[in-house]
Parts: structure tokens; sequence; C-alpha cells
């Protein structure tokens, strides 16, 4: 336990000490002491970010239900709190028992999005672990990852000693026993790891050579001391029966998702092509609607939160949506407790459950088009029409909505200006809509919210071998769709930061050598980069400048089909040969349709995990 006197005086010193108090309700603490395994969750984001997160609080309970096991959370602190501890000599700490990160047998992060690495590096170093793998010694933590940013572990390989591919409920049972075996047997962590790399669903980086061309690009990667090539993803087969904690964590402060989650599905059949989730996180599976209702009122029954969530990729889609969404409406009528389904699609928007949501309080609603003409759409294969859209909208509008959030990309494989200022004309036809629904059916004004992200190419997605615009292109496009928005009344216009999506771009299909340059930007004080007001592009430029290392080769280069990829070395099951062929497809504006209704041969089903 660390020095708590000491942490008693620098709280009150810093912004939203109960950040790092610890102590909610729901809170899980076991006896550390005693227990045959310490399991540190790492989440390296600000609290109220972490404690929105479904996939933490999932294995966070998972993990206490193991005998033996004690698991514990740690998020990343504002660097106010970062200073503070620094001052007082502190090591950043867990917030059940206060225990130093470095007292733990396995740390592990959970790691969602490219721009939080600075802040797991942050979090190693005041934790009191060494950053690289290689300078770990058998008195330090085994360092775990897993999340959406392992499907190209490469630029965090050299940090983390494995990686979990796939879903951590299936995995972490099976390595924690390994451990809890290799503990009692007193064996060293190269022991460990070596054995760890046998389990399905663990890469072990140490374990691989990666060798370069004389242009860069990746010249070969191979398997050390019978590692297998390539690591196959693991997957929860039977999802209705996967855990669900049905007593989670009420957070202190007001968070991000403050309201119950509940996961209906996972896994997407769309094959949107620039979507790296709808890839990953393939074959889709349900939970039932009983399952899911039951969750929904357990969760909110021991929490008193006063909104429930409809959690997935594309919850539209959902097999029993509409009977799910009924249900829980009826349910909740009079409690003031809302509904809110996010993630829908405007094709699955349908009147039926449309007044039913409204009737439960929902504010608005959000659809993601993605690009603004069909042959952008067709590009990306969106498989949405125009005319879907606008229906979809009118019905929105007809059911009394008047708050509508449209997300788009701008810079996708194919773009030309007109699809970009397709945006504006789409936000044209919207509000014509409005006007055109009878007065009294409409509620407030016309209010329309179009939000454009900068597209990023991304590992194991048919676009994994397109270029991202440069940024000067990215902002002059935003400048012209500024320009044409600003002609059409109601509007409000968000964008991306273009720098902060070439730096996204660089980690999402990087390589080891980026190490470097992490290390550079978090000694160069890099913290939350995903936050606005401490985002410091200079910094990074430096970084770049300093390794020698050109981020453009990462970015902006469109990479040949024969290429090894940095991260061919992860297998989701989804073929290479399908993706190139849905890249094609792409440049001929040739649609593939939703797998649910025929299977397009994606590789999952000869890979045994789609039946
Ligand atoms: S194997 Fe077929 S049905 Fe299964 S996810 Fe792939 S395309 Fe869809």
């Amino acid at each position: 336990m660390i020095d708590t006197e000491k942490l008693e005086m620098i709280l009150p010193t810093v912004g939203k000490p109960a950040r790092y108090t610890g102590g909610e309700l729901g809170e899980v603490v076991k006896p550390i002491d005693g227990a045959s395994v310490r399991f540190a969750f790492c989440f390296p984001d600000v609290y109220e970010v972490g404690m929105s997160h479904l996939g933490t609080s999932i294995l966070y309970h998972l993990l206490n239900g193991m005998p033996g096991v004690c698991a514990e959370r740690c998020f990343a602190p504002w660097p106010d709190m970062e200073a503070a501890l620094r001052r007082a000599e502190l090591p950043l700490y867990t917030l059940e028992t206060k225990t130093a990160l470095c007292g733990f047998d396995i740390v592990g992060f959970s790691l969602g999005y490219e721009m939080c690495l600075t802040n797991m590096l942050a979090m190693l170093d005041l934790g009191r672990i060494p950053m690289f793998a290689k300078d770990r010694t058998d008195a330090d933590p085994i360092v775990i990852a897993g999340g959406g940013c392992v499907y190209n572990p490469e630029p965090m390989a050299d940090f983390i000693d494995l990686f979990v591919v796939g879903e951590g409920e299936e995995v972490l049972g099976e390595l924690l026993a390994l451990y809890k075996s290799r503990k009692q047997a007193n064996a060293g962590r190269g022991d460990f790891l070596a054995r760890a790399a046998q389990i399905e669903g663990i890469y072990v980086p140490s374990l691989y050579v990666v060798a370069y061309n004389q242009d860069g690009t990746v010249k070969s990667i191979d398997a050390k001391n019978g590692a297998p090539f390539p690591v196959r993803k693991r997957i929860i087969r039977d999802f209705d029966a996967a855990f669900f904690p049905e007593e989670p964590i009420v957070p202190y402060l007001g968070v991000i998702h403050d309201r119950v989650t509940v996961e209906v599905m996972r896994g997407c059949t769309r094959g949107c092509r620039f979507c790296q989730a709808g890839f990953i996180y393939r074959p889709v599976r349900e939970r039932s609607a009983d399952t899911l209702i039951r969750q929904a009122k357990a969760c909110i029954q021991k929490t008193g939160h006063e909104e429930v969530s409809l959690c997935s990729l594309s919850t539209g889609d959902y097999s029993q949506v509409a009977r799910l969404v009924c249900v829980l409406s009826d349910e909740f009528k009079g409690t003031g407790v809302s509904l809110a389904v996010p993630s829908l699609r405007i094709d699955s928007y349908e009147g039926e459950y449309a007044q039913k949501l409204k009737e439960v309080r929902n504010t608005g609603l959000t659809f993601a088009p993605e690009a603004g003409t069909q042959r952008l759409r067709d590009i990306i294969n969106k498989n949405l029409t125009e005319n879907e859209i606008i229906e979809a909208v009118r019905e929105a509008f007809e059911a009394g909505t008047n708050g509508v959030k449209l997300y788009f990309m701008m810079g996708l494989p194919g773009e030309t200006m007109d699809d970009v200022l397709g945006i504006a004309g789409l936000a044209a036809r919207i509000r014509d809509v409005y006007y055109r629904v009878p007065k009294e059916k409409r509620s407030g004004g016309f209010k329309l919210t179009v939000s454009v992200s900068c597209f990023v190419p991304k590992a194991h997605t048919p676009f994994q071998w397109a270029r991202q615009d440069d940024m000067t292109v990215f902002e002059d496009k935003q400048r012209r769709l500024k320009d044409a928005l600003r002609r059409v009344s109601g509007v409000k216009f968000n964008w991306h930061d273009a720098r902060l999506s070439m730096l996204e771009a660089v980690f999402a299909r990087g390589d080891r050598r980026l190490s470097a340059v992490l290390v550079k930007a978090y000694e160069s004080g890099c913290r939350f980069d995903s936050w606005k007001e401490l985002f410091d592009f200079d910094k990074w430029l430096r970084a770049f400048e300093e390794t020698g290392i050109d981020p453009a080769f990462y970015a902006s280069r469109e990479r040949g089909r024969d290429e090894t990829m940095p991260w061919d070395m992860i297998d989701t099951g989804v073929s290479k040969a399908y993706l190139w062929k849905e890249y094609e497809r792409s440049q001929a504006q040739s649609t593939t349709p939703d797998c649910r209704k025929g299977c397009t041969g994606c590789g999952l089903r000869e890979a045994g995990l789609c039946v």
C-alpha cells in the first residue's frame, strides 16, 4: 500500500479528487495480500472515460469472481495529479487498495484508441514499472494489453509483454491459471511468456523477429521458439451465456456514459469497408431479448441509474430490437428511466419503435450516413440510399424528434469535392423534409448537427491498403464544406482535427520502429492527446524529426497488394484475399450485401469461427 497520509495531503490540491479515491457502490475489494493473482486493470484515460468502458467493467467483475484473483482499477492521472504524485514521490496506485502498480502480478491495459499510448507510458513510468519489456525482471509485473488497438499491436510491441487478441472473457481464465501454476513453480517471466504464447489468442511480441526492406517496408516476420504464426483471435461462441456484470460500479463523478449499458450483440454483418470494428469483431452473436431485459432491470435496480443504453455496433440490426425496445419502454414508463439506442442505422429505424423511444424520453437521434453522395456510399459499402435516409429522418421528425445528428467521414478513398459538398446538399434536403412535416407534428425548431471526421485507414479492413489525405487537403475540404453548410440554416457543423487524425493513421498502421517516437513524445510531455486542450502537435512533429521517422510513410502511402503488413501475424479469421477483393470492389463502386442475407465468404467460416 502506498503512503496514504501523503495521498490525503495531495488530493485536495488536484482537480476532481474523486477520480482517485475509489470506494464507489459496486466496487469489489478483496484481500490483496492473500491473492494468488493480483491483477491491475489500467485504463489509459481519465476516470470519467474509463468508467464508461463496458469491456473494463465486464472483465473487472469477471476476474473478481474467480477464486484467488484480486482485480483492481487504475486510470490515467490528469496532468495535475501526475505532477502531484511526482512531487510527493508517490507511485501510481489502484483505487481499491491503494497498491502501487509495480506491486501487482499482472498489469493489463485496455487499448481502444491509438492516441492513448503516451498515457500508457506515463502509467507504466508512474507505476514504477520499466517502460520497455526487455528491461523487466522477474520482480516486475507482466504487462499485458487487449482492446481494439491490439489488432495492430506493433507500435506497442516494445512495451507490452503479451497481447490478448480477441475477447478477453474467453482467454483470461486460461492465462491466469497458467500464471498461477508458473508462480507456484517459481518459474521466471521468460518461461511464463513462452508457455503463454501457446494459448490461442496470445501474442508475445518478443518471440517474433521483424526485418525491413531498403524502402522501409516490412520484409519478413518470423516466429521464434515455436511461437505460433499467425496468432488467431479468440471469440465467445455462446454470447447469450457470456458473463455480464449485473451489479456494475456506480461512479462518483459524472462520467461520459452515466447509465446502464447492456450489450445486445457483438459483431456486425454489414461490411462497411472503412470500419475496423465491423471486420475484427465478426461474426455476429446476439443475446436473447429475455436475457437483456433481465440484465437491464437488474442493473437499474442495483445502481439507481436513470438511463439504459442498448449497445452494439448496429443495434437496429438486432433481430429482436422492436420487441426489446417495446418491452423495456413499457417496463420503465413513468419511472424516469430513459432508453438510449445508439448505433442505429438509418435503414433500421422504423416507426414501430420510433414512437416508443419518444415515449421513454429519448431526446434526439443519431445516424451515420458516412458519405454525402450515393457514389461514395457505394464505394464504402454503406448500402444505404438517399431515399432511405430521407424517409427515416421524415419518420423521426413526424414522431416529434427535432434534434438529428448525422455523422460523416471526409477523405474516403475515391472521394471528390462533389462528394464533400454533397454533405451540404443532403443537409439542405433534410431541412426541407422537416419543414414539409405538418406543423402540429413538429417539435421545437429544426436542429441538425453534421459531424465530419477525417478518414483513418485501419488494419484488417479493405481500406488497409489506401492512403490518407494530407492534412492540407483535409483542411481545404473542411473549409469548403463549412462555407456550403453556412447556407443551410439550423445546421451545426463539427469537424475533427486533421492533425490528430494523421497521428492516428500513423499508429493504426505503424510498426515497431514507432516505439521511439512514442517515447520521445512521452518524454516531451505529450499526454491525453485526444483531449483538445492538451494536444500539442508541435511536440509530436519534433518527436518524429528527432527519431528520423517520416509520418507520411505510414499515413499517406498507398500500399501494394503483396506488401507484408506489420500486423500480418494477427489473424482475425477474415482472409487478406477477401479484404483485397473488397478493396477492388470498392474501386469498381460495387457493393457487397449484408452477409446475413447470404455468406459472402469472408474466411471466418473456413477458420471455424462462423457457423
Ligand atoms: S463467414 Fe460469411 S456469414 Fe460469417 S461473417 Fe463471414 S461473410 Fe458473414
